[in-house]
């Protein structure tokens, strides 16, 4: 795993970060006053109730939403003064992301899917080189052999690596992802957790949501969020380790590996 010293370089800081939704006569403080850096290389699970704020800050971690009280730095720039546009392209340059449901296009195969992301932040780049990067995106999840394929022809598990794959292929600063097992049965979210695993061993920062303590146990740090707080912020020293889980699981009942192979 990549060395996480105190002198490990911020990708995300929030300074007092405050989000208000004002729909005229309500307001939601979704989130109020967090306070936290996220060191580059790291594998971070944000956990809490429903409503507790999670996903507000997710968006606004992932430049889909600017905050309304306080500062996000993003790789060291601020990001709450910044126009849309520029939040785009700096979502692009900067961030992957990956959903709860997939969020894949139907009637495109699995190549396409992951050329997406390259369309809109490099328009210019050649045909076969956005091939090329799509592939070994795809390669590297363990899809080289389904490049093909539609999502309706992949498993869930499968379906769910294609976004990661999409997500990486811009070679992002921090992987964002919103609840990624919550769609998917035991086995698989230990596949996609030993993925994860796998990619923050080579350096990639990844923050997530999940409500299951069973798997925010694979991650380095768990952030517990309550009414838009930080109720607490918890280093695990001994993450769990999804591959040796899921081998474990496959021995114990073998029948379920045929089941949901892949
Ligand atoms: P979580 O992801 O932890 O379930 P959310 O961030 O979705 O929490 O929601 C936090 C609070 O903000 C909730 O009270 C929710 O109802 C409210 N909220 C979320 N999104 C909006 C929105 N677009 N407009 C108004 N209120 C919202
Ligand atoms: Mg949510």
């Amino acid at each position: 795993m990549a060395e996480l010293d105190g002198s490990a370089r911020p990708v995300v800081e929030l300074r007092n970060l405050g989000k208000t939704y004002d729909s005229g006569d309500v307001r939601v403080k979704a989130v109020a006053g967090v306070t936290l850096a996220i060191a580059a290389g790291d594998l971070v699970a944000f956990m809490g109730a429903s409503g507790s704020g999670k996903s507000t800050l997710m968006n606004v971690l992932g430049c889909l939403d600017r905050p309304t009280e306080g500062d996000y730095l993003l790789d060291g720039q601020s990001v709450a003064q910044l126009g849309r546009g520029q939040l785009a392209a700096l979502r692009n340059r900067k961030l992957g992301f990956v959903f709860q449901s997939f969020n894949l296009l139907a009637r495109t195969s699995a190549l396409e899917n992951v050329e997406l992301p390259m369309l809109y932040s490099d328009p210019l780049i050649a045909h076969r080189e956005r091939r090329a990067r799509a592939t070994a995106a795809l390669e590297r999840v363990g899809l080289g052999n389904r490049t093909g394929h539609h999502p309706s022809q992949l498993s869930g598990g499968q379906q769910q690596r294609v976004a990661i794959a999409r997500a990486l292929v811009n070679r992002p600063e921090l992987l964002l992802a919103d609840e990624p097992t919550g769609n998917l049965d035991t086995r698989t979210g230990l596949e996609i957790m030993a993925l994860f695993q796998e990619l923050n061993d080579t350096g990639i920062t990844i923050v997530m949501v999940t409500h299951e303590p069973d798997i925010a146990a694979y991650c380095r740090r768990v952030v517990v969020m309550r009414d838009g707080r930080v109720r607490s912020d918890t280093l695990n020293a001994q993450p769990r380790n999804a591959l040796a889980d899921r081998h474990a699981l496959d021995a114990a009942s073998p029948d379920a590996v045929e089941a949901g192979s892949g």
